[in-house]
């Protein structure tokens, strides 16, 4: 089956890259409904709570961008096919100019390193918001499994891996011609997406506001203790919601299911994917 799902929107090309699939558990999952909780309990592959775990390729005249780069072995034997994925839209990892990161989680950052530690994509200019490498190297982490030190210590290996390629970018600067960055704090400090405009027409990428989207877009307070803040998380994902409804702005997002491009509208009880 295809991993990628290729757009243009106006001059600019996207393809989303699909890294791998999985469920996430319930013990990672919070304000679930009695029933989701029930259904979740009872079957470990149920639908509610499939995820994706997707990165993108956006490509410009001579710019070859990858935003985000897959888990590698990190969430088992279902994901880590981001070098699959870039070779089926024709890309091997030498020819990536950019590397951009929507923030440092291991599922965004993992494929970028080697087993040995060293940069996969060797060419690329690395694009990370000040506020999320800061945020990483700056902290004292405990030894806990969720945003602590292992994970801090996966961002600071890659920092470190392409140490001589980093250059630092706002939450709201300029990727590229028709490519800019959208601040989402909440997630994590410096958590982002970006917004393609090109010839009218524009395209928004979510990054982490949804981990399990088909029970967060029916109630948008379900949530994964991913989130470092989760009252901003809550209130970043509610406001991008109702943006991309009210401004019907095409959506795609790091762990959208299928379809990856898609509209978002309100609906009776929270929003609903439009085909
Ligand atoms: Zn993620």
């Amino acid at each position: 089956m295809s991993r990628i799902v290729d757009i243009s929107i106006g001059e600019i090309e996207v393809i989303a890259l699909r890294d791998g699939e999985a469920a996430v558990p319930a013990d990672v999952l919070l304000n679930l409904s009695e029933d989701d909780a029930a259904t979740i309990a009872a079957d470990e592959n149920n639908s509610l709570s499939q995820t994706n775990i997707n990165a993108h390729l956006i490509r410009s005249g001579d710019r070859v961008m990858l935003v985000d780069a897959g888990a590698r072995e990190l969430f088992g034997p279902t994901c880590g096919f981001l070098i699959d994925a870039l070779a089926e839209a024709g890309v091997s990892p030498g020819d990536v100019t950019d590397l951009f990161f929507t923030h440092l989680h291991p599922d965004h950052v993992a494929g970028a390193l080697t087993p040995e530690g060293g940069a996969v994509f060797e060419n690329a200019a690395l694009k990370v918001v000040d506020a999320e490498r800061s945020f990483w190297t700056d902290e004292s982490f405990d030894a806990v499994e969720v945003n602590g030190a292992d994970w801090a210590g996966l961002a600071q290996a890659v920092l470190s891996a392409y140490a001589n390629q980093v250059e630092s970018i706002t939450s709201d600067g300029e990727l590229m011609p028709g490519v800019t960055v959208v601040s989402i704090p909440g997630h994590t400090p410096g958590h982002v997406g970006f917004r393609v405009d090109s010839d009218s027409q524009s395209m928004i990428h979510l990054g982490d506001i949804m981990h399990v989207p088909v029970m967060q877009l029916i109630d948008p307070r379900v949530a994964t203790v991913f989130d470092i803040d989760g009252e901003a998380a809550l209130a970043s994902r509610i406001r991008m919601l109702d943006m991309v409804s009210a401004d019907q702005l095409l959506c795609t997002s790091s762990h959208m299911l299928s379809p990856k491009f898609a509209h978002i509208e309100r609906a009776s009880t929270g929003y609903a994917v439009v085909q």
